[in-house]
């Protein structure tokens, strides 16, 4: 089978739209996926001081890696979870890929910023859903406090389906409201986007493999339970049958994004750390019991 622009023998085939590409023109594909999310969404503007955050698997190193290749300017994030030799592991794919893009990179450390590990904290919290307070939190924390402008993160197609997916079955309507490619600056929340929106975890997988990124493919381990796994799988089995559905369902969600409604929480600071918050302490400042405000050197 040829390649449906070139000559050269076609090595991967796309099954929505349909079409055999070979490797070169494979990556032009995401490239250009990633382009055109990039431009209809108008995630970057002019002059954005654009911070990615990177965890050392392979979606937001190819998304470090794509955004170079498109000639944009960035600095990285790296949060360092205190997950043993698996954060250990994450930590070098990180920066690697910078040393070789030669762009900046910020590593924050959790240990020696919160005192313990993810997975160290005595709680009936599940460790994924503190761990996601946590980055979150972090993320924003440091680009709001050092001027960053925009906060990219890797989320592809099958994280952002199984995510609108399982709000819908659940009619977390709030979710809902704020889910997309860009979520706008709000009082000192940073402007969040997702470039790698429209591309599956398959072809990131295979994009990195052409592109020789070295990533963390270990899991996690405390990855098992996440239920987001299940959502994902059902998923799959509809995209098998049904090429394109996960595309065009996030798509169409997007369309009609206006029929949920966001609440209207009333904000104010945090008398901790003085960021946005719905009581008096924030969640993070909460759960970590802070005394004084995170402070990154
Ligand atoms: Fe954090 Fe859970 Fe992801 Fe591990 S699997 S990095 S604990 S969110
Ligand atoms: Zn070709
Ligand atoms: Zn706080």
């Amino acid at each position: 089978m040829k390649c449906k622009f070139c000559n050269k023998e076609a090595e991967v085939t796309i099954r929505y739209p349909r079409m055999h590409l070979c490797e070169n023109h494979f990556k032009e594909y995401c490239e250009n996926r990633v382009k055109n999310v990039i431009d209809k969404h108008r995630l970057i503007e002019k002059d954005e001081k654009l911070l990615v955050a990177v965890s050392g698997g392979k979606d937001s190193l190819v998304l470090a890696y794509i955004l170079n290749k498109l000639g944009y300017e960035f600095e990285g994030l790296h949060i360092d979870l205190g997950i043993e030799d698996y954060s250990e592991m994450c930590k070098k794919s990180s920066k690697k890929i910078f040393s070789e893009i030669g762009l900046p990179l910020h590593i924050v450390k959790i240990k020696k910023l919160l005192g313990r590990g993810i997975g160290e904290v005595k709680t009936r919290r599940p460790v994924c859903s503190y761990c996601g307070l946590t980055k979150r939190y972090i993320m924003n924390k440091f680009a709001y406090d050092n001027g960053f402008t925009a906060v990219a993160t890797g989320h592809n197609l099958d994280d952002e389906s199984a995510f609108v997916f399982s709000n819908i079955l659940h009619w977390n309507i709030d979710y809902l409201s704020k889910q997309g490619p860009l979520l706008e600056a709000e009082d000192k929340f940073v402007k969040k986007i997702k470039p790698l929106y429209e591309l599956r975890d398959k072809e990131i997988s295979l994009y990195a493999s052409f592109a020789k990124i070295e990533h963390v493919t270990k899991k996690c381990k405390y990855a098992r339970g996440a239920t987001s796994i299940k959502y994902k799988k059902f998923l799959d089995i509809l995209e098998k049958d049904n090429p394109g559905i996960k595309l065009n369902f996030i798509r169409g969600f997007l369309r009609n994004r206006k029929i949920f409604k966001k609440k209207d929480f009333e904000l104010r600071e945090c008398e901790i750390c003085r960021m946005p918050s719905q009581g008096k302490r924030c969640a993070f400042c909460r759960f970590w019991r802070l005394k004084e405000p995170l402070m990154f050197q």
